[in-house]
């Protein structure tokens, strides 16, 4: 992909005042732990604007914040530094952990969210009336029948692509993207069907976990005494099981950054220049 140059100096987004603005939202100062962030969430603000949704979301006395807000133009509003957690997720959980603030990366992306047809309008919770050229009716990932949605503009989402690959880069232990509406089920619907999560995870992550087990490269050998299979791809992360003897089968699931992740007794990641692929 063409990287248009998005750079993370002392985890902030550094660029040109016409594409980045870095707001001082003091509230948030708790460090994220050992490994994290792991994650990366996508949330819609369900706002007006771009500019007033950080505004909101940088009051002293507001209990919600982000790293990042997306106006529809692609310009990027930075609120927190991305080594210090933010408060997006609120009550969140997914394959077994909770509390996603803790582990995740917030990007909110200006988009009015669920519409109602009104005459020939389609109208937004705080009232705003959009025409039919910003209209896409879909069916949610977590309903039965399709609604009406605002559509996210082409500068958006080729700024979330250069957003993710940037925070990839610069963070390797981020190892997924996820919408608000996986890890908040039935209480949130954001991203939504308009946005193309899936193949924003296509494009980062190899889907080898869905492909046929048959492949022969995805399967592999540890080749030295003993190997540490950790929880996230990273020296720092902790220990998934006991280390895997040498000559123990592995399943690749996923590569990253010269890490595999792996399915022996357990699931976990090994360094991948330990491990010997089937030829
Ligand atoms: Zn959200």
């Amino acid at each position: 992909m063409d990287n248009q140059g998005l750079k993370i100096i002392d985890h902030w987004i550094s660029g040109e005042e016409k594409e980045v603005s870095r707001m001082a939202c003091d509230k948030n100062t708790k460090p994220f732990g050992n490994g994290m962030p792991d994650s990366i969430i996508i949330h819609y603000t369900a706002g007006k604007s771009g500019k007033s949704s950080a505004e909101y979301l940088c009051r002293k006395n507001v209990q919600a914040s982000a790293h990042i807000v997306l106006d529809r133009s692609g310009h990027i509003y930075q609120l927190v530094p991305f080594d210090t957690i933010a408060w997006h997720a609120g009550k969140s959980s997914y394959k077994g952990r909770s509390g996603f603030n803790n582990f995740s990366i917030g990007i909110e992306i200006d988009n009015a969210g669920v519409l109602e047809k009104v005459g020939d309008k389609y109208k937004a919770w705080f009232g705003s009336l959009y025409s039919e050229s910003e209209v896409v009716q879909a069916t949610h990932r977590n309903e039965a029948s399709p609604r009406y949605w605002h559509t996210y503009t082409e500068e958006q989402i080729s700024k979330i692509f250069e957003l993710c690959e940037a925070l990839m880069d610069r963070y390797p232990t981020i190892t997924s993207i996820l919408g608000h509406e996986e890890i908040s089920k039935g209480r949130k619907q954001d991203p939504g069907p308009a946005f193309p999560l899936d193949r924003l995870r296509q494009r980062f992550f190899d889907s080898r976990e869905d492909t046929s087990a048959n492949n022969d490269k995805s399967e592999g050998y540890v080749e030295v005494s003993s190997l540490n299979i950790r929880e996230m791809p990273s020296i720092h992360a902790g220990l998934a099981a006991s280390p895997l003897p040498e000559g123990t089968k592995v399943r690749i699931l996923q590569e990253h950054s010269g890490w595999y992740k792996v399915e022996a007794v357990t699931e976990g990641w090994v360094s991948a220049q330990y491990v010997a692929l089937k030829s």
